[in-house]
């Protein structure tokens, strides 16, 4: 590392040791903040720049500076980079010899470090503790800090622990980041981490480049098929699927259909996987078919497109995978297929979920704000923003609904049909039906099933002859985001809600407006 002299300044370091001209967004005025000894809680998408936030002002203040991290298996990654710039930097985790754990101690309390990565469960350790006591620390700087928030989805219990931070060293800055917080979850984050006192500093997370599509559902991997041909041919991208079995499907039909795709699953060889994670960031135009364990800390600049066959748990789950397309500000699509099955499945975890009642409602109201994302008539952008508690300037004419606007047509009547099926289904007290049985008995199908439970003497059984299935279907799921009706149980039982009884009224009956189904899928080839 540099004499102390040269380490004198922000811009200096920056320079010296990174590289870089110039500091980006709020990165100067974090860095600043954070050397004078100020507390901080950033707020900045994924690729934004979070790590300079606080590599500078470690090397700036005297000390070390401690970073807690959740990603493992990233740390011996990060600190091989700094050593390259020339940056002392060690790490403390479980997947260490206690051998290595020794020298990276030794070289911690002999000053020989600028940074010290740690994995959070090292700091529930009174031998941790200690150490830190023994030598000088700079900074603690939380990174992924959204992991302490007790119902988000990357919830860590060990992330519960750093408040020892604030209490036990009180006069050492810390600085939280985390590229995923709804107002909600950065007060959480506030209060779990005691950062109080915390200057708050928040970017844009708008990322104008990439454009938000969502379409219905059919035949998934044939309509991920033609995306990638007509819109992403020999790019690079990433595709979720919620299941190991479908990852494993859909990139063997990807490669069956001549496109290089790989699989990545936490389910695979851990050299698999590295090997496979390590082609995707090196070669061009590669597809990786993975489940959301892909993607944290993955730093390609050129990732042309993200699809999701399975709808993401959370708009903040969608927003971070999306997030790791078009960080070189190049165009890029975030395409997502969704259906009726994927709310039925979804509701279907969460009812299987361990935790308690809290836990499930909450993991509810997650899906909950997925779903209006999914069937919004309105700007996806300005939703997917406004969650973020962010404004937009207006339509963004980058999302589907931007760029064809959907038709909106009086659905209270189609409504009514299908609550009041439900309605009677649900006397049949020990029989549940999912929606495709209420599907068959509006459109007067007489199935086996349906004459089986002898449906078709319904006064509903034919009433909805006038819509197609898909429409019927459409129904349901804008039903289900509007929470005007609900799932639930192994079968994706139809059950209604407390807004439902407001539809059903005879006076006056609550108005429900939904949107059109498209009659094909709009594919605009990108330019
Ligand atoms: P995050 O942790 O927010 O996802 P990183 O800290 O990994 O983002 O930074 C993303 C990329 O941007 C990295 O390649 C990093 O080197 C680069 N970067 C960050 N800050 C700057 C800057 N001020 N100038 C140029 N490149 C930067
Ligand atoms: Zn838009």
């Amino acid at each position: 590392m540099a004499p102390p002299e040269h380490r004198s300044d922000a811009q200096h370091v920056l320079q010296r040791v990174f590289g870089y001209d110039s500091f980006r967004g709020h990165q100067q005025e974090i860095v600043e903040h954070v050397i004078g000894g100020g507390d901080a809680l950033v707020l900045m998408p994924t690729g934004g720049g979070k790590s300079l936030c606080y590599q500078v002002p470690a090397l700036v203040r005297p000390g070390v500076g401690v970073v807690v991290s959740p990603l493992i298996a990233l740390m011996q990654d990060q600190v091989d980079a700094l050593n390259e710039l020339g940056v002392r930097a060690g790490f403390l985790n479980s997947t260490q010899s206690s051998e290595q754990r020794r020298s990276t101690e030794q070289a911690f309390l002999a000053g020989e470090l600028d940074l010290l990565y740690l994995a959070p469960e090292r700091l529930s350790l009174d031998s941790t503790l200690e150490l830190l006591d023994r030598g000088e620390v700079a900074l603690f700087a939380i990174d992924e800090a959204h992991c302490v928030a007790q119902w988000g989805h990357d919830f860590r219990p060990d992330y519960l622990n750093l408040s020892v931070l604030h209490q036990r060293w009180p006069s050492v800055p810390r600085i939280a980041l985390t590229a995923t917080a709804t107002p909600a979850t950065r007060r959480e984050i506030a209060t779990r981490l005691e950062l109080t006192e915390a200057r708050h500093f928040v970017s844009d997370f708008d990322r104008p480049n990439i454009q938000y599509r969502i379409v219905p559902k059919s035949d998934p991997r044939k309509q991920l098929l033609s995306f990638l041909r007509t819109e992403h041919p020999g790019d690079a991208g990433i595709v979720y699927r919620l299941s190991r079995a479908e990852v494993e499907r859909t990139a063997e039909f990807l490669v069956a259909n001549g496109i290089e795709a790989l699989p990545y699953h936490a389910g695979l060889d851990k050299e698999v996987r590295a090997r496979h994670q390590a082609r995707f960031l090196r070669e061009d135009g590669l597809v990786m078919v993975a489940t959301i364990a892909f993607g944290m800390g993955i730093d390609k600049p050129d990732v042309r497109f993200v699809a999701h066959l399975d709808l993401p748990k959370s708009v903040e789950g969608y927003y971070q995978e999306t997030g790791r397309a078009g960080r070189d500000g190049l165009p890029s699509t975030a395409w997502m297929a969704y259906g009726l099955q994927d709310v039925v499945q979804q509701r279907k975890l969460i009812d299987l979920s361990e935790g308690d009642e809290a836990h499930r409602r909450t993991l509810s109201r997650h899906l909950d704000s997925m779903l209006a994302l999914c069937e919004t008539v309105e700007c996806r952008r300005a939703q997917l923003l406004a969650y973020f508690g962010q404004e937009a300037s207006g339509p963004c004419q980058n999302c589907d609904t931007c760029l064809s606007p959907p038709e909106s047509w009086d659905g209270t009547i189609a409504a009514q049909k299908l609550l009041s099926t439900v309605v009677r289904l649900d006397r049949e007290r020990n029989q549940r039906f999912g929606a495709g049985q209420v599907i068959d008995i509006l459109r007067g199908k007489r199935t086996p099933k349906v004459e089986q439970f002898r449906h078709d003497s319904l006064s509903v059984f034919g009433v909805g002859a006038d819509l197609s299935d898909a429409e019927w279907r459409g129904v349901v799921r804008q039903l289900l985001a509007q929470r005007l009706l609900s799932v639930e149980g192994d079968y994706g039982t139809l059950v209604l809600t407390e807004a439902s009884a407001e539809v059903l009224r005879r006076e006056n009956p609550r108005q429900v407006l939904l949107r059109t189904e498209p009659k094909r899928v709009a594919s605009t080839p990108r330019t």
